[in-house]
């Protein structure tokens, strides 16, 4: 099958959910008969018309697609290298991509009959945008939250609630976003008939990261249309951040097949990536392993304990990265690189100054790897980023950074 998928990338993953030695469906007894009823429904709506009319109306109504593609001048110019392009997926409703994929999966759950909704969150993006679908649809929204997000994340807590969501925060390991999936996974095995599990990134057991990419992949699809337009060509080089990987496989998948662009992945690198482990960069700092139903690249001890990351950026402390990013690492159609908290600040800020564009902290990393880059390559090599999300969310955390008092402000 691994041959299979060499000759073309958009047949993957094999029908146990393999993207070469990454990916599987690591899963107890009990859960197998939902993800089986669940990779069932989702072959058959993709096949079906009438579901990809009903996304498309969403998107376009309710999310506002299709986001444009924007040349950075400015930016461009200050560089004095590539012609830089960001896909403003920044502007989507509720602030980011993840509403991409919730929409999806929410729709299915829809066709499947399913009145509950259940979803893990770290920083609270994938919760807020879950809640939102749900609000939408009416239907009922549980999302599991690691207890110590629950503090640090008030604003997106209250949205939640504000969007009729119940909020469990959960106290078990260290009470982050991987202790929330874990709980999230129990809840669903016990409540089997009525709910749907909406993960929020291109990780868990196999149908979730293909479903999770094919979702997300309308940002890659509308990059090739919308550079067509503006150059004639395709870019030559596509850079995105990886948290667990979903936007950035949105925006790649679509160019897997087309050998000449190159494609880079960008990791938080926190304080840097050494034995200290104070980052998040899972392929450029970890090793294989199993968490959440499949096998990929992880952070862990010795003992194969899983760590948990740092990283100024919270929508990026994910331990892990989806199983296909980890088989483009290891058959090298994709690079992937690691940006340090610093480095990321000092693309954030270059980047409200020279193109009035608040960019939030995790494609922030994608950005300043583009300026590392940038400088470095012809005028007339196109780059285009991925501008993933909106930096709302983050100007406490930034001022904190800069060393601003908000109080001087209010
Ligand atoms: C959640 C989030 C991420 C990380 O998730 P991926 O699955 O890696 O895309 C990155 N950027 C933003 C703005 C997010 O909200």
């Amino acid at each position: 099958m691994a041959d299979d998928l060499l000759n073309s990338f958009m047949t993957g993953p094999d029908e146990n959910g393999r993207f070469g030695d990454f990916g599987g469906r690591f899963v107890s007894e009990t859960l197998m008969p939902l993800i089986l009823e669940l990779q069932d429904e989702y072959e058959k709506a993709k096949t079906d018309a009438s579901f990809w009319a009903e996304m498309d109306d969403l998107w376009e109504h309710y999310v506002g697609r299709p986001s444009p593609l924007y040349h950075a001048e400015r930016l461009t110019e200050e560089l004095g290298g590539a012609k830089i392009y960001m896909k403003r997926d920044e502007l989507n409703h509720t602030g980011a991509h993840k509403i991409n994929n919730v929409l999806g999966q929410i729709i299915l759950a829809r066709r499947m009959g399913k009145k509950r909704i259940i979803a893990e969150t770290g920083a609270g993006q994938h919760g807020v945008a879950t809640a939102t679908v749900c609000a939408k649809f009416g239907l009922k929204c549980v999302v599991y939250m690691g207890a110590h997000d629950v503090e640090r994340q008030a604003p997106n807590v209250f949205r939640m609630r504000l969007l009729g969501a119940e909020i469990i925060p959960v106290t078990s390991g260290r009470g982050t976003l991987k202790d929330a999936m874990n709980d999230a996974m129990r809840d669903w095995v016990t409540n089997v008939r009525d709910t749907f599990y909406c993960i929020g990134t291109v990780a868990g057991p196999h149908p979730y990261p293909a479903m999770v990419r094919d979702f997300q992949a309308i940002i890659g699809k509308e990059v090739r249309t919308q550079m067509e337009r503006a150059e004639g060509r395709l870019p030559d080089t596509l850079v995105a951040a990886i948290g667990g990987g979903s936007n950035a496989m949105g925006l790649f998948f679509p160019f897997l097949d087309d050998k000449a662009v190159n494609i880079i992945g960008v990791e938080a690198g926190g304080k840097g990536v050494t034995a200290k482990m104070e980052h998040c960069a899972s392929l450029t700092g970890g090793r294989p392993g199993v968490l959440h139903g499949n096998r990929t690249y992880l952070l862990q001890d010795d003992d194969g304990q899983i760590l948990e990351g740092f990283s100024i950026s919270a929508g990026l402390d994910y331990p892990g990265i989806g199983p296909e990013h980890a088989w483009l690492h290891e058959i090298g159609r994709a690079k992937y690189v690691a940006i340090t908290d610093v480095e990321a600040l000092a693309a954030f800020q270059k980047c409200c100054e020279l193109e009035g564009i608040i960019p939030a902290l995790e494609p922030s990393h994608a950005l300043a790897h583009v300026i590392k880059i940038a400088p470095t390559l012809p005028k007339d090599h196109i780059i285009c980023m991925n501008m993933c999300g909106r930096g709302d969310k983050d100007i406490f955390t930034v001022a904190r950074a800069l060393g601003f008092e908000m109080g001087e402000f209010a």
